[in-house]
């Protein structure tokens, strides 16, 4: 690669949502979807304030970050109301407070007990959260989120808590090429969903799934939430996950 002056997020944003975008419409043409019923969360976590404010004003306006401090900092900079904030990595329960008062949507609930104490947190600050469970798809030992077998039960009694709603579920894939490794993640993941649901209309229809890799199985598999990155953004500063 020869060197050039780095883009700005502005000029980036202008190449790669296009592209993105029409890797979504395409993926949901090839599962007779349309595209319009997967939202895309721009995950802007590792990258500086500009990143956040093109991405603003190239109109994507779900925003995704991964640690709360850096949320917050966004935040405080950008307003409250500037975009649709999603939490989506993993969350210490002592922060869950600061969190419900800054997050429209928290994928990342990845055990009943950090459930609870977001629940508490949320009747605490009078509100009522947007969460999403977080499941653990390909039984990784590394990996957080409800196991399979339990997280029907799990999930149901998460859902009877007091400031919560469940408005879905969530899954990382593991780290493979393999599509059918990754078709069976994000397949299992579905059909977990049309068990709870079938069984509880206290649980919501979405499945966030997808990344920059994955995200075209993820769709055909139903998702309605990918979480892209690196495809809008380029590699995050020393590669942070
Ligand atoms: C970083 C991250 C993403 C975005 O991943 P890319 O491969 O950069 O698109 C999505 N979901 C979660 C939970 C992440 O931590």
């Amino acid at each position: 690669m020869t060197t050039t002056m780095p883009d700005t997020y502005e000029a980036r944003l202008e190449r790669t949502l296009p592209e993105v975008r029409d890797r979504i419409a395409r993926a949901a043409e090839v599962a007779g979807r349309s595209a319009s019923s997967v939202r895309l969360v721009a995950v802007t976590k590792s990258h500086p304030i500009e990143a956040v404010e093109a991405a603003l004003s190239a109109g994507l306006t779900d925003l995704g970050e991964n640690r709360v401090e850096e949320l917050e900092a966004k935040v405080a900079t950008l307003g409250r109301g500037a975009a649709t904030w999603h939490m989506i990595g993993h969350l210490q329960s002592r922060k869950a407070s600061r969190l419900v008062k800054i997050a429209d949507v928290i994928h990342s609930v990845d055990s009943f007990r950090l459930a609870e104490r977001i629940s508490r947190a949320a009747t605490e600050d009078g509100q009522r959260v947007t969460v999403l469970a977080q499941v653990n798809t390909t039984g990784e030992v590394t990996k957080g989120g409800f196991g399979v077998e339990s997280a029907s039960d799990d999930i149901q009694r998460m859902a009877e808590l007091p400031g919560l709603f469940v408005n879905g579920l969530m899954t990382m894939a593991p780290f493979v090429d393999d599509e059918a490794v990754l078709g069976a993640a994000f397949g299992a993941l579905r059909r977990l969903s049309e068990r709870l649901t079938t069984a509880t209309d206290r649980v919501g229809h979405e499945l966030s799934m997808g990344m920059t890799n994955d995200l075209e199985i993820a769709i055909r598999e139903g998702s309605t939430m990918v979480r892209i990155g690196t495809a809008l953004f380029g590699d995050r500063a020393g590669g942070a996950l």
